[in-house]
């Protein structure tokens, strides 16, 4: 990691610094020009994350829509609404209580997945906020970030992997609940993953 921070040419400043705010807007800088994958060539700006740097909880979605791509933030869209509203009825604020990013920072083009190349050429930005960040509890929202962080090269069903406890590529504790997305097509997911943002929350308490 620290290798992989040097390579970039702003690792020492990142490790130096004990500020995790100041560290997340140095690596924010760094990237917004990034042109590493094809998705550069049709975003409107890098989706790089939001949030408390300080807390507990980091939610890891996919990759920015329309409205993210637009507005600048994760999560921000019709899908991102459902996430913020379940957070609500649990007492929960987004900006307070979790940091939230994605693991591709570009629009697809029309929304399609992203491809393992793309992923490959991104996930170094991802790992960077997650080691600054240092959170108690992940939680991966959706398949892509739960394979990734994860590290299931299987690509099981988030039926078989959500409700438990999974060590994540990092060492820290994480879960994986649905897309809400998802929930959009389907409204009965919307209780398993309030259920699961529960868990994830009750673990980073008590840790
Ligand atoms: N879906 C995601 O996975 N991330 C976003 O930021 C928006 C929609
Ligand atoms: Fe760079 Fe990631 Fe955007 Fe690709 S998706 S251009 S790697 S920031």
């Amino acid at each position: 990691m620290e290798e992989l921070l040097r390579g970039l040419g702003i690792g020492e400043l990142i490790l130096k610094t004990e500020d995790k705010k100041k560290a997340l807007d140095i690596l924010a800088d760094s990237i917004k020009d990034c042109k590493k994958c094809r998705l550069h060539t049709g975003r409107k700006q890098v989706v790089f994350g939001t949030g408390n740097p300080y807390a507990r909880v980091m939610f890891v979605g996919e990759a920015p829509g329309m409205e993210e791509d637009i507005k600048g933030y994760p999560f921000v869209g019709k899908a991102g609404r459902l996430l913020t509203d379940i957070l609500k009825e649990l007492g929960r604020d987004r900006e307070r209580d979790v940091y939230i990013a994605n693991v591709i920072k570009c629009r697809p083009p029309n929304n399609r997945d992203p491809m393992p190349d793309e992923i490959k050429a991104c996930v170094p930005y991802l790992d960077f906020q997650v080691k600054i960040i240092s959170p108690k509890v992940i939680l991966c929202v959706g398949r892509f970030s739960m394979y990734y962080i994860l590290n299931r090269f299987d690509q099981p069903k988030i039926s078989e992997v959500r409700g438990k406890m999974h060590i994540s590529r990092y060492g820290i504790p994480a879960f994986a609940t649905y897309h809400p997305a998802a929930a959009l097509r389907n409204p009965s997911l919307t209780d398993l993953i309030r259920e699961d943002i529960k868990r994830v929350f009750e673990l980073a308490e008590t840790s």
